[in-house]
């Protein structure tokens, strides 16, 4: 018997870079994950891949590699594919938090400054409401091209009333309701449908976008406000219509584990789960099939690497009379990753267009996701919609067509 302790246990007052090492100790550099980190296939460097970064970040954290070029640990995305494939378990995503915190001053100048400038972009929520709304306004005047880079919003849509015995707070986030306002009431009509009635919670930002701009203070504080808005909520579980916000507040137990709010976040956690754990799917079977689509279906990082929801949106999308096209690839990043598609946008370009082939190669009539981020970024290849899974289950629910058909 191994007397390796469990990597997965916290101790009590350890200090984060003492756990980030214990964790290190589970690699045993087999190099698999490799094959699925997008930046590996995309450079072919080994100091671009998982295996490299655990390196460079044990010789960090030892205080052997002060001066090493940090860029490898940059240009991650933080998909956490690697934590999928990886054999022995390791918790890349928890070591890279830890070296990225301690060595946000070693970054360049001009990387902070760039970090800064979208983290004040992406704040000023009213400039991007304003700017969103200006784009949707000309899209009806626009080439094709262009239009589907707009993300379709459906109009005069209300928040239906309280009704039903169950209940789950729904998140308004930040950058999701400028660029889709209608996503999030579309999601409470579904609900509302299946016999659950969502209590909006916010706008607050989950915190995940100024956490991984290396803000992690910022992210934090976010994070903490959003804990005590829904903390106070009366529901039995939490959920958002981005599955990136949901995913970081899952990770609230991890992020506030060492402090006083730590039982709080715990049991919170404990209650968030992808919001297509709540769709019943066998009333979506009984419906009359008037839309069958062919659709290339997108598992952002997020839903399938962070929250482990892979296969649930699928069985939704069959269960609605639809046809998946087989994806190759389908376990890796599109490059929208939060924030660094502006952070890094010839990487984030690079791994789209290698995304898009893959989701398009058989013609589907529409791409379907399930993170705002991911939707956007996929749009931008102008020449089919992009949409998420809801607008298709409130398609069916209320008898309506308001998807794009290109
Ligand atoms: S992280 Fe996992 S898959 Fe990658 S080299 Fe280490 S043990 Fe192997
Ligand atoms: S998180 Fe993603 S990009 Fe980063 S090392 Fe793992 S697989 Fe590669």
């Amino acid at each position: 018997m191994s007397n390796r302790p469990d990597p997965a246990i916290v101790l009590p007052s350890e200090d984060p870079a003492d756990r980030a090492q214990r964790l290190l100790r589970a690699c045993v550099h087999c190099g698999f994950c490799n094959a699925t980190c997008p930046t590996y296939i995309l450079t072919g460097d080994e100091r671009e891949g998982p295996r490299g970064r655990l390196y460079l970040m044990k010789d960090l954290l030892a205080g052997t590699a002060d001066d090493a070029p940090l860029e490898p640990l940059s240009h991650c995305l933080s998909c956490r594919s690697c934590e999928t494939t990886c054999p022995a378990g390791v918790r890349y995503s928890e070591i890279l938090d830890v070296v990225r915190e301690r060595t946000q001053s070693a970054r360049s100048r001009a990387q902070r400054a760039l970090d800064r400038m979208v983290a004040i972009a992406l704040r000023a929520r009213g400039l991007l409401v304003v700017i969103a709304r200006g784009a949707r306004s000309l899209r009806r005047f626009a080439p094709k091209t262009f239009k589907q880079r707009v993300l379709p919003c459906t109009e005069g849509l209300a928040w239906p009333a309280a009704r039903h015995g169950r209940r789950i707070g729904l998140l308004i986030g930040c950058v999701q309701p400028a660029l889709r306002p209608d996503l999030d009431v579309k999601a409470a009509i579904v609900l509302d449908h299946l016999g659950v009635s969502a209590l909006a919670v916010g706008p607050s930002c989950c915190g995940a976008l100024p956490y991984h701009l290396h803000a992690h203070d910022e992210g934090r504080s976010a994070a903490r406000a959003t804990l005590a808005l829904a903390a106070a909520g009366d529901w039995e579980g939490l959920t958002s219509t981005a599955s990136g916000c949901t995913a970081f507040l899952k990770d609230y137990e991890r992020l506030f584990q060492d402090t006083e709010v730590a039982a709080g976040a715990r049991a919170l956690a404990a209650t968030v789960s992808d919001i297509a754990a709540w769709i019943d799917v066998s009333h979506l079977a009984k419906l009359p099939r008037s839309q069958r689509r062919l659709i290339a279906w997108h598992a952002p990082c997020s839903l399938q690497h962070a929250l482990k929801g892979a296969g649930r949106v699928e069985q939704i999308l069959l269960a609605l009379g639809h046809t998946l096209v087989t994806i190759t690839d389908d376990a890796l990043c599109c490059g929208s990753a939060g924030p660094y598609s502006l952070r890094h946008p010839r990487l984030a370009a690079a791994l789209g267009r290698r995304k898009w082939r893959a989701l398009t190669g058989a013609h589907p009539d529409m791409v379907v996701t399930a993170n705002i981020g991911c939707q956007q970024h996929l749009a931008r290849h102008g020449d089919r919609p992009v949409h998420h899974w809801l607008d298709l289950v409130y398609d069916a629910l209320t008898n309506r067509d308001t998807t794009d058909p290109g």
